[in-house]
């Protein structure tokens, strides 16, 4: 048998930008009230090697995003600071680790049906210049890669969310001990995915 979609996870990490923007509240609001049901949360400030490891879990992630990056420079006909996947890659993750180091960060994990691309969705994508309008990132960001390559540092755009339902698998099992994870019913949930709707009328 099949696992139901409502069971699905993702991890979601509200980065220190974030938090410090006094945003905890409107951000766990968003995903809230679309209907995911929080199963797990924590605060801590993650360290550099916890960083890398989670951005690494992909053996190919370095690679892949590399790539990506250096098209990126080129679709906006700029010239990329060079044609070497892993060196850009190399320069993101240090950035990555100062940007994620800096403060607490709030992990959490979202249980729901599609819950990745949902969050992905509320979310909005990477960089908030071009995020839609409504997201998360687009209501409440402005940075830009043009902006963020000229300092030198991170983009900030105040969450992690897992891209894939292979990479959540990884991901919260990296952020959670299995135990962190709560089994619950949230009495909404009756009305979110029963198929009978018996018991509402009196
Ligand atoms: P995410 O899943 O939306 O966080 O994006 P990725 O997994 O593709 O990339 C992880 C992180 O790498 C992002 O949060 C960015 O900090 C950085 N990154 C990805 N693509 C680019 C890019 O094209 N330019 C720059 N400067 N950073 C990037
Ligand atoms: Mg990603």
């Amino acid at each position: 048998m099949t696992t139901h979609f409502k069971y699905e996870k993702t991890l979601v990490v509200i980065k220190p930008d974030g938090v410090q923007r006094s945003l905890i509240g409107e951000i766990i609001k968003r995903y809230e009230r679309a209907g995911l049901k929080l199963v797990a949360m924590k605060m801590f400030v993650p360290t550099p090697e916890f960083i890398e490891t989670h951005y690494t879990l992909d053996p190919e992630w370095r690679r892949i995003t590399g790539e990506k990056t250096i098209k990126g420079y080129k679709d906006k006909g700029l010239v990329p600071p060079t044609e070497d996947p892993l060196e850009v890659t190399r320069i993101l993750l240090e950035r990555l680790k100062a940007y994620f180091t800096s403060g607490p960060a709030i992990a959490m994990v979202w249980q729901g049906a599609h819950s990745v691309a949902i969050v992905r969705k509320l979310t909005g994508s990477t960089e908030p210049l071009t995020s839609d309008v409504g997201t998360i990132r687009g209501d409440y960001v402005i940075d830009s890669y043009q902006m963020t390559d000229l300092d030198g540092r991170s983009i900030r755009n105040l969450i992690h969310a897992t891209g894939t339902v292979e990479e959540a698998e990884m991901e919260i099992k990296h952020w959670f001990k299995d135990e962190e994870i709560i089994n619950y019913r949230l009495v909404q949930e009756q009305i979110i995915y029963d198929v009978n709707l018996d018991g509402i009328l009196e």
